[in-house]
């Protein structure tokens, strides 16, 4: 057996863990263990290509790991479960860098073939958009600038130009590889492009641009994997890009909205809704509010941002125990944007043994509501935005939201009547069967079972 053998074996044996592993995190019950398979799979993939093709002393390498892994704990353990988005808005950023530097490198070699010249250029190309509109995406993520789409006027024609400066760059670079000045162009202009192509993008569209990102940072390995003659970074790659772009379109349709649109409406540089939102206020306290849930016969729970802000999925958990022992049926409806990433609830529920058959999806929950008795809304806004269904003039408008105001009476949990991720006001909040219930969820939640112990 040669030791070139033995590298395509263990390339295919984590090219199939990988797979493994994607399949597994489809559903929250087995999501941990594909987490864990396509680690020892990348583990397996980086031994092999490092070690096996002698391209590093092994202590180099064992240092590497130590280093990496040091970083890549402490970084998921201080992480606050609510800076998950930014995190991966990072993790993406840095897989564009490498890229990015693989490229890079390879200029150095000689005698390149034009074939090889197209791959770097799309490594540093995708790799740079990627490095840059993550760091945006994380900035926006984060609240360190606006969240809001920012446009300005000639926007557009400047991106045209941009993609077309960048183009004859390439050109340039595979007619004269040697000379510098292409290479450079192609890097500025990509870094740039990656601003361009974030900052217009905002509001409730950010989940698409995180999911999209992630896509890039795949295509960016993929052709990183063309440069190196890798195939295993080549399939790590596709994997990426593929699974990436499904969840893109995912987020699409549970926004209803087109990519294109996405990209270049620049949605959410409207700062509040075109009608403004007038009404009664109803506040309830968590003692009448008690009352009220122990009548109740189904209760829905719709969480939301605020919930994981709280931390109040295990109040929430004990509220929904004590409602099922006092007869009522309990479900937890589950908006595909709710909270700041894919699958953010779930994840909180799950943490905190909410049984899967409890979690409906909006979809599914929407024709049931008008036969509910409570709907609690626990920190979530924009996903309950009625003006989405009949607000022609909101931004929201089109955006599936779950129909909350169809129950008999709604509770909203929330400290103030402050708006959620789209700076869109909310007409929920002075509907004539709400009742707001002031302060931190948790605390409220908390209250509410603390009436029913007693
Ligand atoms: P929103 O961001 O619309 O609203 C969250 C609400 O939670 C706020 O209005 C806030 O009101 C309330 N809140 C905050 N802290 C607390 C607390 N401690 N106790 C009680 N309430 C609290 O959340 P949604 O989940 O409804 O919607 C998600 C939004 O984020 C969508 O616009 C979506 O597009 C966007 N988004 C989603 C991503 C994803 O992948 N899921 C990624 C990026 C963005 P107050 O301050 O008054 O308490």
């Amino acid at each position: 057996m040669t030791i070139n053998f033995l590298i395509n074996l263990s390339y295919i044996v984590a090219a199939i863990l990988f797979v493994l592993g994607l399949k597994k995190l489809g559903s929250p019950a087995t999501a941990r263990q594909g987490n864990l398979i396509s680690a020892v799979g990348m583990l397996i993939a980086v031994v092999a290509t490092l070690g096996g093709k002698g391209l590093l002393p092994w202590t180099y390498i064992i240092a590497g790991f130590v280093i990496g892994s040091a970083i890549g704990a402490f970084a998921a353990r201080k992480v606050e479960m609510t800076g998950m988005p930014e995190l991966v808005a990072l993790f993406n950023g840095f897989g564009g860098a490498a890229s990015l530097l693989v490229g890079w490198v390879a200029t150095y070699a000689a005698g390149n073939s034009t074939f090889i010249n197209v791959t770097i250029i799309l490594s540093i190309l995708i790799g740079g958009v990627t490095l840059t509109g993550s760091i945006i995406a994380w900035a926006k993520l984060s609240e360190r600038m606006p969240t809001k789409a920012l446009m300005f006027t000639g926007q557009q024609i400047f991106n045209v130009l941009l993609v077309l400066a960048i183009l004859g760059s390439a050109v340039m670079f595979c007619i004269e590889p040697s000379n510098p000045v292409w290479l450079w162009a192609i890097l500025g202009l990509s870094l740039l492009f990656g601003i361009m192509a974030v900052i217009p993008i905002g509001g409730a569209d950010m989940p698409v641009v995180i999911a999209l990102l992630n896509s890039y940072s795949g295509l960016a390995a993929c052709a990183a994997g063309f440069v190196l003659h890798n195939n295993l970074l080549i399939v790590a790659g596709a994997l990426v890009g593929a699974s990436g772009i499904i969840l893109t379109n995912i987020m699409c349709k549970a926004m209803n909205r087109s990519l294109s649109n996405v990209l270049f409406s620049g949605f959410g540089s409207a700062v509040t809704s075109s009608t403004k939102v007038e009404g009664e206020v109803k506040p309830i306290t968590a003692d009448d509010a008690y009352l009220i849930m122990e009548a109740a016969r189904s209760v829905v729970f719709v969480p939301g941002y605020g919930m994981a802000v709280a931390q109040a999925q295990h109040v929430v958990k004990e509220l929904a125990d004590h409602l099922e022992s006092n007869g009522a049926e309990v479900k937890f409806a589950i908006h595909p944007v709710a909270g700041r990433m894919p699958g953010h609830m779930n994840v909180l529920l799950a943490e905190a043994s909410v049984p899967y058959d409890q979690l409906v999806e909006m979809d599914d929950i929407n024709p049931q509501l008008p036969n509910v008795d409570l709907a609690v809304v626990i920190g979530a806004n924009d996903v309950v935005n009625p003006a989405a269904n009949k607000d022609k003039g909101s931004p929201l408008y089109g955006m599936p939201v779950i129909r909350v105001d169809e129950a008999r009476t709604v509770f909203v949990l929330k400290r103030s009547m402050g708006s959620g991720f789209s700076g869109v006001d909310n007409p929920l909040f002075v509907g004539d069967n709400t009742r707001m219930l002031f302060g931190d969820a948790k605390q409220s939640l908390s209250h509410i079972v603390g009436e029913f112990k007693s």
